[in-house]
């Protein structure tokens, strides 16, 4: 029976265990299974070392252990290697542990376009942010990057790509937050961030990497100002399909996951 899971701390809202879950299901692969693993930092090694001999085939990496996961790897993918940090880790048969990203396929995934030739704003220079100023920037895209302490952002753009700015441009093709600025419900974005509603009339595209139960307060913003908008399930769901593949070899039944992180059950009327 393959087993994949979660690492974090804390993880027990994690929606990777319902959306993988529902995609075994959906393709018939009956004796698979995916675990909550919460494990403080300091068991983060070892459990991880024990994974295999417990039957499991891989395991996602979420906060705070996404750099641990790739210090501890024995080979990695050159997109890991230049975030900095793995959020995937497969179990080879030989014992050699493989560290991927896929935050950074899957944040391209679920763009509306190419981003190649197009400028972007980047809101934010945390762990996230790394993830996506370097897809973005292989991408081919001229990427702004704003963030609350300007010399983060200049750290993150020596280190990754991307140009720092003291705020953005009035006109971008995507603005993509990846500050925590929206994760407490009632919070007002635009006192924390350097625009308000009005300049969201000159960004088409938005990506809201903060998700909740609720749509967010900027993704409404940005729906208000006939924006497309990608919300934080949707860059959840992408980066998780991808390590479902890894593992599985299987294609992942997009709709099934997607459903199944939204709490929804995919056969629902939309
Ligand atoms: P992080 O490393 O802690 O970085 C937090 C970022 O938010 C920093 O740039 C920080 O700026 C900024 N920030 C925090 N409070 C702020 C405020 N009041 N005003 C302005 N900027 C503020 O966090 P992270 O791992 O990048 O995660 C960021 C968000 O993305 C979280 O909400 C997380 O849940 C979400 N996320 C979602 C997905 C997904 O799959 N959808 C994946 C990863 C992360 P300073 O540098 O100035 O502190």
């Amino acid at each position: 029976m393959p087993i994949c899971g979660v690492l974090g701390w804390p993880v027990r809202h994690s929606r990777s265990p319902a959306m993988h879950e529902a995609g075994y299901a959906a393709l018939g692969l009956d004796d698979w299974r995916y675990q909550l693993l919460p494990v403080p930092p300091e068991l983060f090694e070892e459990t991880v070392r024990a994974l295999p001999g417990a039957g499991f085939a891989g395991a996602n990496v979420t906060i705070p252990h996404k750099e641990p996961a790739l210090a501890l790897a024995d080979e990695a993918t050159d997109s890991a290697r230049a975030i900095g940090a793995a959020n995937t880790l497969t179990f080879l048969p030989d014992g050699r542990i493989h560290a991927d990203n896929t935050d950074a396929p899957g944040l391209i995934d679920a763009l509306p376009f190419d981003p190649a030739g197009k400028t972007a704003v980047v809101l934010g220079a945390g762990g996230s942010a790394r993830a996506v100023v370097w897809a973005l920037a292989q991408a081919g895209a001229d990427v702004l990057v704003w963030n609350r302490t300007a010399e983060r952002a200049e750290r993150l753009c020596a280190e990754i790509g991307g140009r720092p700015v003291e705020s953005p441009p009035p006109r971008a093709d995507l603005l993509v937050n990846t500050t925590s600025v929206g994760l407490q419900w009632g919070e007002d974005p635009f006192k924390a961030l350097p625009l308000d509603a009005d300049a969201l009339h000159g960004y088409p595209c938005l990506v809201d990497l903060v998700y909740g139960s609720r749509p967010t307060a900027l993704t409404s913003a940005a729906r208000d100002a006939g924006a497309t908008v990608v919300d934080g399930l949707e860059i959840l769901v992408r980066q998780g399909a991808r390590s479902f593949e890894r593992w599985t070899g299987r294609a992942a039944p997009l709709d099934v996951l997607r459903a199944a992180a939204r709490g929804e059950s995919a056969a629902d009327p939309a």
